[in-house]
């Protein structure tokens, strides 16, 4: 599985590299961003799995990345954990109510740190950090590559396999069809984005084959998500 993509948002130059190469050590992907602004340009670059915001940022302020996060469809489920200096409880419940799936008050440990980003993943992303993974009635193990749905086990090739495990990762979460590629297919590979709709027809087919209902949404000229129900 390739390493869990994590974006930092902080200004503070000296503390971002320190988060960075703390969090590196712990083998997650780690890219740094001074501001707000320069977060979101990330963001839609390259969507990471969980991202470490600052409060006070410049340009655009921590609260306000956040929102902007939750209101785009394609990152309104992305893990968010807001770091601020301040420790008012009123601060707090708003930055909660804003968004953010956890809080950390600075300063705080690098064990800190690291316990809530895998505690953060293991609630919103269980998909990053489990053999199993269930969504809805789909279970997807990845030590013996099963798929079940209900209580019924589904075959399926190992591209569709692949695809499925991306998908159920981010339940809700709309990918395009080149996200697709570069997740399955890898970016180095030359792959047709019509082979997508292809593998995504059999992966609808297998997934449905009891008729338990179409679990994968099309989005028109956006892509595709897996709904949980
Ligand atoms: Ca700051």
């Amino acid at each position: 599985m390739a390493a869990t993509r994590i974006l930092i948002v902080e200004d503070e130059e000296a503390l971002g590299t320190l988060l960075e190469y703390n969090l590196g050590k712990e083998k997650f992907a780690v890219t740094l961003a001074h501001d707000g602004e320069d977060a979101m340009l990330k963001i839609e670059e390259q969507t990471p799995d969980l991202v470490i915001l600052d409060w006070m940022l410049p340009k655009v302020s921590g609260i306000e990345v956040c929102r902007r996060i939750r209101a785009k469809p394609e990152t309104k489920n992305l893990p968010i954990i807001m770091l601020t200096a301040r420790s008012e409880e009123a601060d707090r419940i708003r930055g909660l109510e804003t968004g953010a799936d956890d809080y950390l008050t600075k300063p705080f440990s690098n064990n800190e740190l690291v316990a809530r980003v895998r505690a953060v993943l293991r609630r919103i992303r269980p998909g990053l950090v489990e053999d199993k993974v269930m969504v809805g009635d789909i279970e997807v193990d990845r030590v013996s590559h099963r798929v079940t749905r209900g209580a019924k086990e589904i075959h399926m090739g190992p591209t569709e396999f692949r695809l499925l495990d991306h998908l159920i990762q981010h339940p809700g979460r709309v990918f395009s069809r080149e996200q697709l590629l570069n997740a399955v297919w890898g970016s180095d590979v030359f792959v047709e984005v019509r082979t997508v709709d292809v593998h995504i027809g059999r992966l609808r087919k297998a997934l449905n084959k009891f008729k338990q209902g179409d679990p994968i949404r099309t989005v028109r000229s956006a892509g595709y998500a897996l709904d949980a129900e």
